[in-house]
């Protein structure tokens, strides 16, 4: 698949639920609305959906959410979509996860397939991670990291800078992260989704000058280093380690984009930060042969935008697209 600007899609970003265990303040409203389950894709559905990009050269697929891992019976997706690992039509199969289930489906993941998977961990202060996720429990995830540890699975923990929060703990996650062997990637909030007068501009911290913080007490050497995402990655040299930073405001990444993200609902959204998407659900449903599917995704593809528009400042503090990055899942 090969999109207006010349870009070959090869990756498929799949929200297999808008539900989650956790409420991170940067991510949903603590009241949320959920989708009623009759509009969800069945996982048999979800299955020929991935299996048709796969068939269209999709070679890498991240399983997302919402919580992956809390969707009923997602194993029996992960099942279906590691045959084509070993069929040898995909490359990598993984998943990003807050990694409160972690310790129960590690072994299972590993035993799928699956490589390497993102953890999401803003913050090593049990306190501080329950005020952020409302929720969760800093111990259950940290029980869900020696889990996939020893199931072999390689870990990159994923953190949201934010201001006046965890800013005062990078160098701890650092080396945290890297004394575990483990990639650390900071990622700017995104303005998706209402979550609350103000709070977004709140939370917002360039990078940038995380970057210079951080370079006061460690060596960063830039690595031409890539997942095939949109993360840019330093060496540190005194930990060994890799650290990237997932700049989507201040460093627009769009021009080597690769992936299109599908939700629960089979709706595709070409672009992360901008409206336009396309319904494959009907197609999926209106025949049992994939032909009006695979029509809806070649149209689809053909209207890639070129990139997103994210601004955070005082005049647009609000979201730049109103869903919140559950529905599209990171
Ligand atoms: N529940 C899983 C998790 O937390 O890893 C997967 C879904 S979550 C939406 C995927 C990633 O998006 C997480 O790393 C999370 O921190 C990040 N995220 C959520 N809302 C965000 C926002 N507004 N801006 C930037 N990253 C966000
Ligand atoms: Fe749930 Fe992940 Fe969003 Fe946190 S970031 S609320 S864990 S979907």
């Amino acid at each position: 698949m090969i999109d207006p600007f010349g870009r070959h899609i090869s990756y498929l970003r799949v929200s297999v639920t808008d539900r989650c265990d956790f409420r991170c303040v940067y991510c949903m409203a603590e009241d949320m609305t959920f989708l009623p389950k009759a509009e969800v894709l069945s996982l048999e559905e979800l299955e020929r959906l991935c299996g048709a990009f796969v068939r269209r050269g999709v070679k890498k697929l991240r399983l997302t959410g919402g919580e992956p891992l809390v969707r009923k019976n997602v194993m029996s997706l992960f099942r279906g979509l590691g045959r084509h690992l070993a069929s040898g039509a995909l490359e990598e199969l993984t998943l990003t996860t807050n990694g409160s289930q972690l310790a129960k489906y590690a072994k299972e993941l590993a035993a799928i397939g699956v490589r390497r998977v993102n953890v999401s961990m803003d913050t090593l202060d049990p306190d501080k991670f329950r005020e952020l996720t409302r929720w969760g429990d800093l111990d259950q995830v940290m029980r869900g990291l020696d889990a996939a540890q020893q199931a072999g699975l390689h870990i990159k923990i994923n953190a949201v800078a934010l201001r006046g929060v965890n800013d005062i703990e990078f160098d701890e996650l650092i080396r945290f992260s890297h004394g575990r062997g483990m990639d650390l990637d900071l990622i700017e909030v995104k303005p998706m989704g209402e979550i609350g007068a103000d709070a977004r501009l709140d939370q917002y911290l360039p990078l940038s000058l995380a970057r210079t913080e951080i370079a006061k007490h460690f060596t960063l050497t830039e690595t031409d280093y890539r997942t095939g995402g949109p993360a840019r990655y330093f060496k540190v040299e005194e930990t060994g380690g890799r650290l990237g930073f997932i700049t989507p405001l201040t460093h627009n990444f769009c021009e080597s984009c690769n992936r299109v993200r599908l939700t629960c609902t089979g709706t595709l959204y070409m672009c992360l930060g901008q409206e336009d998407a396309a319904d494959l659900r009907g197609p999926l449903r209106a025949s049992e042969s994939d032909e009006l599917l695979d029509r809806a995704i070649t149209e689809a593809i053909a209207r890639k935008p070129k990139g997103h528009d994210f601004i955070i400042d005082r005049r647009h503090a609000g979201p730049a697209v109103p869903r919140h990055m559950s529905v599209t899942g990171g």
